[in-house]
């Protein structure tokens, strides 16, 4: 037997494991084939990192991410942990080196880009040492289902199955959809792997969605009022990175700038200046990602909405890594849906992956204007149960605003959508409730529905939050008819007959501000 907290004391220091590490490390080292599945900053890396210790023969981690790798490695060795990586970086000396010494057996860990695999006579020199495991993060990556799939990862089965003795495998990824999850099973060739999932909460960090602002003052702002953290803003394009960059700069912020427009070598820079402190802030794309291991970033603003919650939640989870309070930020703005649905339909995706990639963004949408729990949104769309309404720690929960009871309004809308026969968008059910002129609206008779301008009191950006929250909350359906057509689900039904109340959240000031007859 082994103690577990004996190594990790003595090689990381921390004195206990966090959620399903200590199952995992335990498994692996039992010979059993793993896939662990953790949120972003939950500590993943040490659950392939201490089996590779105890291990007598080496551990390969296949990693996307050279930067990441680098890093890792470094750190590993200041623990004293011999590991080393190889990948497209080093110069033909140093990989002779490297090959040397894994050869020899100087390395517990040899971390390596997964396209190191299409080299056959690298394949076959692992093949004469002893490799004990074999751990892939960012395992998702795996498989097209995944935001961010990479064919090399596909590699990985024939190289497993090459081993004339067959290592550990072990799989890590924050992404834990079915058919993530089934892939990599599938595609790794796991054998009868033990499955954890430790849950999705992070508990340490707080999430709130704010439509409406002026990004850019909101960012400045906010930036000021955090003076002593360190943050990343996300943006959807390189032009809105470099127009909050230069505007950030011009506001006396210590700013840096990284998207896939710049050199290999204005990125690392940009990178290494964010890494030590020197910057405060990074306004980037989602280029900027996968594998920051900094552990001080104390908020994370989206000023884009991105394309569906697992790239969200993988995002913003780079904040509060060091378990300390920290705040993810989604300003949320109607455009985004329409950047993002024609990023989709611009992909060169089948038809079918483009279907579900738009469902994805219409969960993502969902979570923008819900107003029930943000953080019980997050959870249960990754698939935990969670047994509160309220986490009392997100910005709809602590939002000042009470809930209104909205049957009414909610019935009206229901049984306009139901006489125009669930055929149309919600633009156009806004127009029949408002009673508008519109061309269309006249030409196909929708002018003598009986719920023809019944809410001519309401502007019509009102109305649009409206349904677009009764969507969010489940009483209302999106289907893909060429174009999105609003219907009712059996939630709405129940309205409908009275059976069931409505009830939403409406901020108070604004309340206060506006007129009785607004909703928002
Ligand atoms: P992930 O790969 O899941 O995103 P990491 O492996 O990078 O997360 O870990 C995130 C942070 O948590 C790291 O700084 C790591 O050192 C720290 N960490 C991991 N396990 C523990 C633990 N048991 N106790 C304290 N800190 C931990």
């Amino acid at each position: 037997m082994y103690n577990l907290e004996a190594v990790l004391k003595k090689y990381f220091g921390y004195d206990n494991f966090r959620k399903g590490q200590k199952e995992i490390i335990d498994s692996v080292v039992n010979g059993r084939d793993v896939v662990g599945i953790m949120p972003t900053g939950a500590g993943k890396s040490l659950c392939f990192q201490i089996p590779a210790i105890i291990f007598s023969g080496i551990t390969i981690v296949v990693s996307p991410l050279i930067s990441l790798m680098k890093d890792q490695v470094d750190s590993l060795r200041e623990q004293g942990i011999e590991a080393t990586y190889i990948n497209s970086t080093l110069s033909e000396m140093e990989y002779m080196e490297r090959i040397q010494g894994i050869s020899v057996g100087d390395y517990k860990l040899v971390y390596i880009a997964p396209e190191r695999l299409e080299s056959e006579g690298f394949c076959r020199m692992l093949n004469q040492v002893e490799v004990s495991f074999v751990a892939i993060d960012e395992a998702h990556c795996i498989s097209q289902w995944a935001h961010d799939f990479r064919p090399s990862y596909k590699k990985i089965g024939d190289f497993i199955k090459g081993f004339s003795k067959r290592p550990v495998v072990g799989a890590y990824t924050a992404t834990a959809t079915e058919k993530v999850k089934e892939d990599i099973v599938k595609l790794l060739e796991l054998n009868c792997p033990k499955v954890y999932v430790t849950g999705f909460d992070r508990e340490n960090l707080f999430f709130s969605v704010l439509r409406g602002e002026d990004n850019q003052n909101y960012i400045l702002s906010y930036i000021e009022g955090h003076k002593e953290d360190t943050g990343i803003i996300y943006t959807a394009t390189r032009r809105e990175t470099e127009s909050i960059y230069n505007f950030l700069l011009k506001h006396g912020i210590k700013a840096g700038l990284y998207h896939a427009g710049l050199s290999d070598r204005e990125r690392e820079e940009w990178q290494n200046r964010f890494a030590y402190d020197d910057i405060d802030v990074m306004v980037a794309t989602n280029a900027f990602g996968m594998g920051i291991d900094k552990h001080n970033i104390k908020f994370v603003i989206h000023n884009n909405m991105p394309k569906n919650l697992e790239a969200y939640y993988q995002e913003a989870g780079r904040a509060g890594r060091d378990g300390g309070k920290s705040e993810c930020i989604l300003l949320f703005n109607a455009r985004d849906v329409q950047l993002q649905s024609f990023f989709i339909e611009q992909s060169d995706l089948p038809q079918y992956r483009k279907e579900y990639e738009y469902e994805k963004l219409r969960e993502m949408v969902d979570y923008c204007y819900t107003s029930k729990c943000l953080r019980k949104y997050i959870l249960e769309y990754f698939g935990d149960t969670v047994d509160y309404e309220e986490c009392e720690n997100c910005g709809n929960c602590l939002d000042e605003g009470e809930f209104r009871d909205i049957t009414l309004e909610a019935q009206k809308i229901f049984s306009c959508i139901y006489r125009m026969r669930e055929r149309y968008g919600s633009g156009m059910v806004v127009d029949v409730l408002r009673g508008s002129q519109n061309k269309k609206l006249l030409s196909a008779g929708l002018n003598k529905l009986s719920t023809y301008g019944i809410m001519p009191e309401y502007s019509k950006r009102d109305l649009m939050n409206v349904i677009n929250k009764l969507v969010a909350d489940g009483y209302l359906k999106l289907t893909n008819d060429g174009y999105p057509v609003v219907k009712l689900t059996a939630k709405a039904v129940q309205v409908l007959k009275s059976k069931a109340r409505v009830t939403m959240k409406v901020a108070k000031v604004k309340k206060a501000i506006k007129a009785d007859n607004q909703l928002f």
